[in-house]
């Protein structure tokens, strides 16, 4: 693909509206979600995502290229698009994020610009992202207790995300949302004190449930050092220190997979994303790019189309377009169980 010449610009030449060419599935999902893993590499090793001693990392060539990520983000938004999320890995250890963020907040059609970090350098990149055109951010947080930091993250400093978590505010990202896996054995006697922090911060509190991916799927099955907590238990726990939970209909840009409560009065909101006792797959509107070109429709199901070649080979818009439209076709009505999730590696497909 000729690098100069931006495929939405050359199709808006001929007349083309964005969002024209909508992929929907089999089952009737139209795509307009578009989550964008920037790297695989992370400066954390989280025990649900990473072994301690990391993964291989990929070499820098094999990484898709600032203008290659924005050139799938243009096919993308021809195609009804507007929303994207950079994630990882880390994005923060991409050297220039700020520079991507501008580039893809460019991009005619995408209209919510997100990101997914674990915040450990945010208190530096907030007020860069922000002015680059960043809107809103998630954050993981899986505990609020230094030790407990040490165990889950096994890198890093609790104060730096806590830290990060100011500076967002302070930058002017909102809604900011916190990311905690809850697992058993680890945190999950944190929740209350974790949804306590919405009652007077506008903040979401979100609680993912652990999905069994790769060295996830080793680490709880396995050596069994956690356990898998259902979000009913995780919300049982929540209503029994603060009463009965309020659900919340939610506006466009915090829709989700996430199911959204309330603490009576609060000034914040609770997600509760259930993955795995609740799949949300009937609602799923996203797809992802992987950080070495693969286009997929589910996390934790089907497979992946091949676009790097196209990139790199001369393809045109069209291609890729058809791309997504493969891509779309391999999704699932609803993910595989626990047991057949296939080994799959969260840092890279982005999560
Ligand atoms: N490094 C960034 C971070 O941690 O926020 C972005 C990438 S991380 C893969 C994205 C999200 O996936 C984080 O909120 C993380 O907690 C979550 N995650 C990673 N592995 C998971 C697993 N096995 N089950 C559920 N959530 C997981
Ligand atoms: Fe890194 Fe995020 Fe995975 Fe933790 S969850 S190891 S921070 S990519």
């Amino acid at each position: 693909m000729n690098p100069n010449s931006s495929p939405l610009t050359d199709l808006l030449r001929h007349g083309y509206t964005p969002g024209q060419d909508a992929v929907v599935d089999a089952y009737g999902r139209q795509f307009t979600y578009l989550r964008v893993s920037v790297t695989d590499h992370c400066n954390l090793r989280c025990v649900y995502c990473m072994p301690e001693e990391g993964v291989p990392w990929l070499p820098r060539d094999e990484l898709l290229t600032f203008e290659e990520i924005v050139t799938v983000i243009e096919a993308a938004a021809a195609c009804g698009v507007y929303k994207i999320r950079l994630t990882g890995g880390e994005p923060l250890v991409r050297k220039g994020i700020e520079k991507l963020t501008e580039m893809v907040a460019r991009v005619p059609g995408i209209t919510d610009l997100a990101m997914t970090t674990n915040g450990i350098m945010l208190g530096e990149y907030a007020p860069k992202l922000a002015a680059a055109g960043l809107k809103r951010i998630n954050i993981s947080l899986d505990t609020l207790d230094p030790e407990k930091f040490k165990a889950i993250a096994r890198r890093g400093q609790i104060g730096d995300v806590l830290g990060g978590i100011r500076a967002a505010a302070a930058a002017g990202l909102a809604p900011i949302k916190i990311n905690m896996v809850v697992l058993g054995g680890l945190n999950d006697t944190e929740v209350a004190e974790f949804a306590a922090l919405t009652l007077d911060r506008p903040i979401e509190m979100r609680f993912i449930e652990y999905m069994p991916l790769e060295e996830a799927k080793g680490c709880a099955m396995g050596s069994g050092n956690f356990a898998f907590i259902p979000n009913d238990v995780t919300k049982t726990r929540i209503a029994e220190r603060f009463g009965a939970l309020e659900p919340l209909e939610v506006g466009d840009n915090m829709k989700g997979p996430a199911e959204v409560w309330k603490i009576k009065g609060a000034a914040g909101r609770l997600g509760f994303i259930s993955a795995m006792s609740a799949p949300f797959c009937k609602a799923c509107d996203r797809l992802r790019l992987t950080c070495v070109g693969e286009v997929r429709s589910c996390l934790l199901d089907g497979g992946g189309v091949e676009i790097k070649s196209i990139l790199r080979g001369g393809g045109k818009c069209a291609d890729l377009i058809a791309a997504f439209r493969n891509a779309a076709h391999l999704k699932p009505e609803v993910h595989k169980a626990w047991d057949e999730i296939p080994a799959a590696n969260m840092s890279r497909i982005g999560g």
